[in-house]
């Protein structure tokens, strides 16, 4: 059936005016209006240049960034983060999984507090129904879509499970709480510490400088359990970083003061065998100083 056209006003009314729209008509109306704004703001800044520093690039019509700096803000919180190293992650993951063991023998009490944390935020929505979508940007259903994902990944073909190819590609296991835990910390970690992040994925050195992109990357972190995030899911990681970042923050200060110890430890023990050596590498200190206090966030 053909699309009955509307009017939007009532008969006899729109003497003089353009009389009968379909939906197309309006978001082609809209297109040209945005089109033209662009044209309009870029005839009045024509030499306006990217507002993060040292870039030359020229900015996006209606924006401050550039192009990539803009992508990076939209999809990571900040012009200058990005995509952690997994080599970096993962590094920081063994460093968690030591400091782990030792505080759940100090305070077990703490580690049960934070595992229920993240079984409220991660693990118990995965288990209940998904509302169903209100809105186009409705963050609640894109965050619920995701969490129920983790609980419930789909099933290996039988193909992959008699070529054993699944245990690489598939996850056939929901994700629990201490997994999601230890994927928040090394991520969070490898964020907030100075030179932890050693490689440039993607050609850029990612630098977290904002707390909406510690956020995400924690959020991305858990997210990531299950597969390559798409970009509409920005807002869910996002919303779900807040959750935790807010949730764990004692947790994480106490990580965070071990696991300097530990990272301190380990470059006196590799500066001590360099000089062994007879080599002379000099390499940055690392801040040993503990975080004053959980740090605070507003977004
Ligand atoms: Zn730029």
């Amino acid at each position: 059936m053909p699309r009955r056209h509307f009017t939007n006003r009532a008969p006899g009314q729109n003497r003089g005016r353009p009389r009968l729209y379909t939906p197309e008509v309006i978001k082609q109306r809209q297109r040209d209006q945005l089109a033209a704004r662009k044209a309009a703001w870029k005839a009045e800044h024509p030499e306006k240049l990217c507002a993060v520093v040292r870039c030359r690039e020229a900015v996006k019509p209606l924006c401050d960034y550039c192009s990539p700096h803009h992508a990076r803000l939209v999809a990571h919180g900040s012009p200058l983060a990005g995509p952690l190293p997994a080599r970096d992650v993962r590094r920081m993951t063994a460093r968690v999984l030591v400091v782990l063991t030792k505080i759940e023998q100090i305070d077990a009490e703490l580690v049960t507090l934070a595992f229920a944390a993240v079984e409220r935020i991660v693990v118990a929505p995965g288990h209940q129904p998904v509302p169903p979508r209100t809105a186009r940007k409705d963050v609640a259903h894109f965050l619920a879509v995701e969490l129920h994902r983790l609980q419930h990944p789909p099933a290996a073909s039988p193909a992959a499970l008699a070529t054993g190819r699944h245990e690489r590609h598939w996850r056939t296991e929901p994700v629990d709480a201490r997994e999601a835990f230890v994927a928040i910390m090394s991520a969070w970690l490898t964020t907030i510490t100075p030179n932890a992040i050693s490689g440039a994925p993607h050609g850029v050195r990612p630098v977290f400088d904002s707390p909406k992109a510690i956020a995400m990357a924690v959020g991305r972190a858990v997210l990531m359990l299950r597969l390559r995030l798409e970009k509409t899911r920005c807002l869910a990681t996002a919303a779900l970083g807040s959750q935790l970042v807010e949730a764990l923050a004692p947790m994480l200060s106490l990580m965070q003061s071990k696991v300097l110890r530990m990272m301190a430890r380990g470059e006196k023990r590799a500066a001590t065998i360099r000089r062994k050596r007879g080599e002379t590498l000099v390499t940055a200190p690392v801040p040993e100083e503990a975080p004053t206090g959980p740090p605070v966030f507003t977004f």
